[in-house]
């Protein structure tokens, strides 16, 4: 495959998680709207682990302002649908990583939606 330059530096600034709703990466995709896209975590740290990802990309959720609010309300309402969807009988945790410090390794604003094992508190 043959790539101009100006290709080539817009593939390679896209995020990962843009490379998958681009379907240019795959994955197993639960759910997809205007909006958002949820798909399986590569890494599962519970028997269920989603990710729940807006197609606008916002690099994390500390940059998101006032005109993301739709967006950000929107996500939180596919994690309930989601979860109920699933059968998570209504038991689930959502985390965000806000910065490489938090844990965030992926900078395109995602949910976890974690579901089907015991949670402890505080969470490491
Ligand atoms: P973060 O650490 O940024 O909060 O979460 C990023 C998540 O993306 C991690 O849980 C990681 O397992 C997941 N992830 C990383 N690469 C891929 C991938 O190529 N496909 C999928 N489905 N998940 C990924």
């Amino acid at each position: 495959m043959d790539l101009d330059s100006s290709e080539l530096l817009f593939r390679m600034s896209l995020t990962l998680f843009e490379k998958i709703i681009n379907k240019e990466i795959p994955a197993e995709i639960i759910y997809e709207d205007e909006i958002s896209i949820v798909i399986e975590d590569i890494n599962p740290q519970a028997p269920t682990h989603l990710l729940i990802i807006p197609k606008k990309v916002i690099p994390k959720l500390s940059d998101a302002s006032n005109e993301d609010q739709e967006i950000l309300g929107h996500l939180m309402l596919v994690a309930g649908k989601i979860a109920d969807q699933l059968g998570l009988d209504e038991t689930f945790r959502l985390v965000v990583n806000n910065g490489a410090k938090a844990g965030q390794s992926v900078f395109h604003l995602h949910l976890h939606l974690i579901s089907g094992r015991p949670f402890n508190w505080p969470p490491g």
